[in-house]
């Protein structure tokens, strides 16, 4: 107990012995409604005093009544706060009784209610008084009070340390088949009726338990009891908790909130997602029931947004560092915790900054992995709304390592970045069987159903068919439980597999427990071995689970899992791999300068958060792979200080970056507008649209991400050319599924929602010395892809033969001598060779590209033609493993370039999983990062082809849908 509290308890205790009783309490009630009516008590007092001034036989008692009356005149709340203190005193003397009787405690209650400056006051006089007066009250409450507020039943058991008010959590019967916020916090009991008052004395009398400790452990952390060690628990961020709570304790909400809000950002994210019970909750020393300090942290802004939509993201009168100019611009790449955390303190700090995001949408993993029913969306958009107050800007769609390195983000005039580009490499188990259809990563099912909304009706993205299905969720952490719970909420019969046992389970305890409530099956001390599936449909229909024990403990201190010999046979419709991220490899990549440790996570300099880059930083999962929303933030935030440094430059040289990185920023943000459209054949459509960024970064053999329109889905579309001039790319589209036949009814002047990239590895160039001819493939609108790639073959040197593939004459397009084939044969007429097939022989060779792919191999086995260097087939996959079977027999190096199903095309899914067989094992490829091109020889066709098929189903409905079929 603090010493401000033990003096006021010693006042009380010397104060009350006076007989003030409870119509002591009715008067101060009385006297303490609302103003008007404190307006009428006092005008009361003052005509008494009128009268008593007639009076001749008491003239002294007049000076002091004239003495009164200017104190009244200049101070009409004088006599509210007499009655406040005697009132004060009068409850203090209620307080020293046994219990407190019930009149008294409702009336007690009814002036907290009242939520003005005398409840504050009471809420101090409680919050201040010694423990046994809180019990004391909180007795008292459950006594009187617990058939109005059920939650006060029982409370007194045990409290403070082993009972609490719970936040409101909604019933599991409920809320497993919807999207909607699970635990609903303490705002959640508005939803049943309590007033906003109501449920903030609820915070309150949460609050009321602290033991307002001096060591602060919820803050610091708990100092390890062998020295040298780091502390334990605490808060990455370093809220000031016990200050928050001392605040919120003497009923000063608004100055928690704003003491919270200094130091993060995202008190209502962080609030929802932490581990607490590692954190601040861990080593919280009421160690059976900690103070919720999550949810305070939470309820603060979310309260402010109940009383003001804006509160968590009015900034106040700012001056746009982009305008002002007088500090030197920052990139931030990433858009998850880490990165937001850094975007606003640098802002704040009057920062020109741009956030450069991959995907479309911002918040990283607290978007796309997180769901809804834990986090809404609308949460995150406060926080980049704050941000861009602040005069942040957001480059969405740009992925650095591609669209730009972080080299060149310097040259576009950013002073230093920092990369927060978490750790969104999916694990997986490379088990037999994996590569089936109905197996797929945690990230990718999440990515569908929160980035891609694919469970809603009038959205493009397919999801698997998962009401009514077997579902299996492999792993143990938190995004087992998201993935548990969102299948759950789609239908799915659903178990967790996880190999340890259920204590030793990586996740935030609640998210378990909420998941079980839920009716989602647990099986621990399982791995499965192998995957089975259905020869014909190729999707997986059971699994071998091994019977796993713990044996000794690992390099992480936990008891390794140990296959027994037994095993254990499960059958399952949909398996959800959840076993935790890798560093993606796209920013090292294409660093060279960038130290990364052998998990690929980027490495800092000791005590920093900077890189071995200069002025390049990072932080979040980036550095430390898959870990915390709260650690992230906190390594946002050292970094922002650390780049906030002594600035190297004139006021003339920061004006020419801000004006060099604001020319970038809008560049980036330009809407991808159609400049042209060429029909090209019936449903074949050429695009050539703006997008400036890509256009200077494009290779050839690259693919850029397309989302259409924004309920559309992520579809890749390979670069048929680009203009980095003109800031133009070229696309072309043939009208199969519903999203390309959407696209092909664009027209010049529509904005293509969003274009990522350029994306995948460019095309592996080698200049054959020899005259030897590099041979293309191409089948259909395989050509559009195969025309940069032979163009720069040519340009190199190279000898080239096109055999370029057609069903029928109509569908034929760039032969003409005006079209783009025939002015490069033009342009190369003793290096191009250009032959032509059609399926029904409507022109040039009858039948398939294999039969004069076949004629010339055979030639050059024969030593009568041409040698033939190399293969590169792009088109319909079953010619490219048509044409990798026919060279395969000759031993001619053959590179098939993949167009597979993706969806965020940049690894962090796993969808465009290419089996390919390495030394006699499978091994996976992903088309997005290893490819799109890979060897073909390698590549395990059989398995491959029916991922094609996967979402059939799903698309035949999205055309009915549009009406396209
Ligand atoms: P991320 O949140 O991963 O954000 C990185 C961002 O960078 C992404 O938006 C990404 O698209 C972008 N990016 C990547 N590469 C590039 C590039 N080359 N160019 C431009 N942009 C790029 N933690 C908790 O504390 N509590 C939880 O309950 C919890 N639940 C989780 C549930 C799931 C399903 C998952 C996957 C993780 C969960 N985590 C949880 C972990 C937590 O979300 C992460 O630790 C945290 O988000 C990391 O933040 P970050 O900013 O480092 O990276």
């Amino acid at each position: 107990m603090s010493q401000h509290s033990d003096e006021n308890a010693a006042g009380m205790d010397g104060n009350t012995g006076c007989g003030y009783n409870q119509d002591m309490v009715r008067r101060f009630y009385q006297a303490s409604v609302e103003n008007e009516q404190n307006r009428r008590h006092v005008d009361e007092a003052s005509n008494a005093l009128e009268q008593l001034e007639n009076d001749a036989s008491v003239e002294l008692f007049n000076k002091q009544v004239e003495l009164l009356r200017k104190r009244l005149a200049n101070d009409p709340r004088f006599f509210q706060q007499a009655f406040i203190s005697e009132g004060i005193n009068a409850i203090a003397w209620e307080f020293q009784q046994d219990e407190l009787e019930e009149n008294f405690i409702r009336t007690l209650w009814d002036l907290l209610l009242r939520n003005d400056g005398m409840s504050i006051v009471l809420m101090r006089f409680v919050w201040n008084i010694p423990l046994r007066f809180k019990r004391k009250f909180i007795r008292a409450l459950d006594a009187h009070l617990s058939e109005r507020y059920p939650m006060f039943r029982g409370l007194s058991q045990g409290w403070p340390g082993e009972n609490n008010i719970p936040p409101y959590i909604r019933p599991p019967a409920e809320r497993a088949s919807d999207f909607d916020l699970v635990n609903q916090g303490y705002i959640g009991y508005m939803g049943l009726g309590y007033s906003f008052r109501e449920v903030e004395l609820l915070v309150w009398l949460e609050v009321l338990r602290d033991k307002q400790c001096d060591d602060k452990p919820c803050e610091v952390g708990r100092i390890p009891r062998i020295d040298g060690g780091e502390n334990e628990g605490g808060c990455p961020v370093k809220i000031h908790i016990p200050e928050m709570i001392h605040l919120m304790g003497e009923g000063k909400f608004r100055q928690a909130f704003e003491l919270i809000r200094e130091a993060n950002p995202l008190p209502n994210v962080t609030g929802r997602v932490c581990p607490q019970e590692l954190q601040c909750q861990g080593v919280c020393t009421l160690n059976k029931r900690p103070i919720e300090i999550g949810q305070l942290e939470w309820y603060l802004p979310q309260s402010e947004k109940v009383l003001q939509d804006d509160a968590n993201y009015a900034v106040g009168d700012v001056v746009n560092p982009w305008a002002k100019a007088d500090r030197p611009p920052i990139a931030v790449v990433g858009s998850g915790p880490a990165g937001l955390i850094n975007a606003y303190l640098l802002s704040k700090e009057g920062y020109p900054v741009t956030v450069f995001e991959a995907f479309h949408n911002l918040g990283g993993v607290l978007r796309y992995g997180i769901p809804e029913f834990r986090l809404p969306n609308d949460l995150i958009d406060d926080v980049v709304k704050k941000i861009i107050a602040l005069g942040g800007r957001f480059v969405d769609n740009f992925i650095v390592g591609k669209t730009a390195t972080l080299e060149e983000l310097k040259r576009a005039g950013f002073w230093k970045v920092f990369v927060g580009t978490g750790a969104g490499l999916p694990r997986f188990m490379n088990v037999p069987g994996e590569h089936m259809n109905g197996i797929l990563s945690a990230n990718e099912f999440l990515t569908r159903v929160n980035l891609m909304k694919a469970h809603l009706e009038d959205y493009e993205t397919p999801l698997p068919e998962v009401k009514g299905r077997q579902v299996i969720v492999i792993g143990g952490g938190n995004t087992a439980m998201d993935a548990a719970r969102t299948a759950r909420r789609l239908g799915g019969n659903v178990t967790i597999v996880y190999r340890r046992t259920r204590e030793a389970m990586p996740v935030r305890k609640e998210e378990l427990h909420h998941a079980l409530e839920e009716g989602i099956e647990l099986k621990t001390l399982r791995a499965p071995r192998e995957f089975i599936g259905d020869d014909k449909t190729h999707f997986v229909n059971s699994t071998n689970l091994d019977v796993m024990e713990l044996g000794e403990p690992d390099d992480s201190g936990r008891r390794r899992p140990v296959a027994t010999g037994e095993t254990e046979a499960m059958r399952v419709d949909l398996v959800i791999m959840a076993l935790g991220n890798a560093s993606n490899p796209i920013v090292k990549d294409a660093e060279p300068g960038l130290k990364t440790s052998k998990w690929g996570t980027i490495e800092i300099r000791p005590g920093s958060q900077e890189t071995s880059i200069d002025d390049v930083y990072t932080g979040g999962d980036a550095n430390r792979g898959g870990s915390t929303a709260i650690r992230a933030a906190g390594d946002g935030q050292a970094a922002a200080r650390e780049i906030a440094g002594e600035i190297p430059f004139s006021q003339d040289e920061i004006r020419s970056l801000v004006a060099s990185a604001g020319h970038y920023t809008e560049l980036g943000q330009a809407p991808k507008k159609i400049l042209e459209k060429i029909v090209l054949a019936e449903g074949i459509v050429e695009f050539v649209v703006y997008a400036p960024l890509i256009a200077r970064a494009a290779r050839a053999g690259q693919f850029v991400r397309v989302l259409a329109w924004d309920k559309g889905e992520l579809i890749p579309l390979t670069l048929a050319d680009w203009d980095a001039e003109r800031g133009t790319i070229d696309l072309v589209v043939q009208s199969l599924g519903s999203s390309s036949t959407y696209i092909n009814n664009m027209e010049v002047g529509d904005v293509i929602a969003g274009i990522a990239g350029p994306l995948g590895l460019p095309s592996k160039l080698h200049r054959y010395e020899n005259g030897e001819t590099v041979v293309f493939t191409a089948g259909g609108v395989g050509l559009p892809p195969v025309y940069p790639i032979m163009r720069e073959h040519l340009r190199m040197g190279n000898h080239v033969t096109l055999i370029s593939g057609f069903r029928t004459r109509d569908l034929m397009f760039w032969d003409q001598p005006d079209g783009r084939v025939g002015l490069l044969q033009a342009e190369y007429p003793d290096l191009l060779d250009v032959i032509y097939t059609t399926n029904d022989g409507s022109f040039g060779i009858n039948g398939f590209v294999t039969a004069p792919l076949q004629d010339m191999l055979d030639a050059m086995q024969a030593g009568n033609g041409r040698a033939v260097g190399e293969v590169v087939t792009i088109g319909p996959p079953l010619m490219m493993r048509a044409v990798s079977d026919l060279t395969k027999s000759y031993g001619v190096k053959t590179v098939a370039s993949l167009n597979s199903i993706m969806v965020d095309a940049t690894g962090m899914c796993g969808a465009c999983m290419v089996p390919v067989m390495l030394e006699g094992r499978m091994v996976r490829k992903h088309a997005c990062i290893d490819g799109p091109e890979l060897d073909a020889h390698i590549i395990d066709w059989d398995k491959f082809l029916p991922r094609f098929l996967q979402y059939r189903k799903q698309e035949d409905a999205n055309m009915q849908r549009h009406g396209f079929a």
